[in-house]
């Protein structure tokens, strides 16, 4: 069924992957209950050694029913730290693993049904996908490699926002030299998927099976009263076309918006999106135009917070509280929740985004 994705396991044969297969069998079969298994996760979880995202496994996550947007990563495309910085806040995220931030990324996971998706594919895909071990909690996908067949699909679906490289390139964990995924659905726009039908190694992913392109020109339903709806915003675009992500749960709805050149380019109003939703992850990039000394920052054009805080001033409380910011780069003083400038977002009743929060959907 084009569009819609159907979890194909229920919990039970999901739990499976947890056991062992070369212990014996009748050990395992007769300690792993439910409440062992879930413990198992927990284990798993903290064991994964995630610099940038540890999975907020809990028993309240367990008392979870509904769909839930979990945060994989909150830095811009290169991370924090990033490659070769030497400035104070890379160093620091060096120094204390707690400070470090994945690249922006989110899991969709459903736990009536055991779904999960993936929304952006970052470099740190890896990590990411350790920090979501257990969730949603029946599904963890911990599989070994003497399980006959194919491994089981880690996530049911990928939505890509677009083509810059912290957002799509977290795919090649999922081909033949890593993962060795089949059919794994990935949502693009139409330019996106002909980028990755024209440009190997993508292009070797999809034409060997890895990889089953999807669109994104409607709502794609990922559960019961939950789907997922692309929109177009306006950025670089120089390998395709870019898209913010509507995620629509049983009683609320959250907006994804990574990237965009800045608000007043976009035909939409970020003011109206903003009152249809209950919270808006935003492209919060850079501070303001005073972080990257000697760089043409009308080259990388993206909305400064401190001209979202401006703009979004006389929005009521209510509104401004919806408001996250995400996609942070790595001189950003808001990766520092300390910072004067994460002050000053608190003080306008906004928020900053932390890898490993939860929104319920
Ligand atoms: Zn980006
Ligand atoms: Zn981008």
């Amino acid at each position: 069924m084009k569009g819609s994705i159907v979890p194909d396991e229920d919990g039970s044969r999901s739990s499976k992957h947890v056991v062992n297969r070369r212990r014996p069998k009748h050990l395992l079969d007769g300690l792993l209950d439910l409440r062992l298994r879930r413990t198992l996760v927990l284990v798993l979880s903290c064991w994964s050694g995630a610099a940038c995202v540890s999975s907020a496994h809990s028993k309240a996550l367990e008392a979870r029913r509904a769909p839930y947007v979990l945060v994989l990563g909150t830095a811009q495309d290169g991370g924090l730290p990033q490659i070769g910085c030497a400035d104070a806040l890379c160093r620091r995220a060096r120094r204390e693993p707690s400070f470090a931030r994945c690249v922006t990324s989110l899991l969709v996971a459903d736990p009536r049904s055991g779904a999960r998706v993936l929304l952006d594919a970052t470099p740190d895909v890896a990590r990411q996908m350790e920090a979501a071990t257990g969730h949603p909690p029946m599904r963890y996908q911990l599989a070994t490699r003497d399980q006959p067949g194919a491994r089981p699909a880690l996530v049911d679906a990928v939505f890509l926002t677009h083509a810059h490289m912290g957002h799509y390139t977290g795919l090649a964990w999922f081909g033949r030299e890593v993962y060795g995924a089949r059919d794994l659905r990935v949502h693009a726009t139409e330019r996106m998927a002909a980028f990755l039908r024209a440009n190997d190694p993508w292009r070797r992913m999809v034409d060997e099976g890895t990889l089953s392109l999807a669109g994104l020109e409607a709502p794609v339903e990922i559960g019961a009263e939950l789907r997922i709806e692309a929109l177009p915003v306006p950025h670089r675009d120089e390998f395709s076309d870019t898209v913010a992500f509507l995620v629509q749960g049983p009683s609320r709805r959250l907006l994804y918006l990574p990237d965009i050149d800045k608000w007043e380019r976009w035909e939409l109003s970020i003011e109206e999106l903003l009152r249809t939703v209950d919270v808006a992850l935003l492209d919060g990039t850079f501070f303001d135009g005073d972080e990257l000394p000697g760089r043409d920052m009308d080259s990388i054009p993206h909305p400064f917070v401190s001209a979202t805080l401006e703009r979004f001033a006389t929005l009521p409380a209510a509104e401004r509280a919806k408001v996250v910011f995400t996609h942070l780069n790595h001189s950003n003083p808001l990766v520092d929740p300390d910072s004067a400038a994460s002050r000053a977002v608190r003080a306008a009743g906004m928020a900053v985004a932390r890898d490993g929060a939860i929104y319920e959907l």
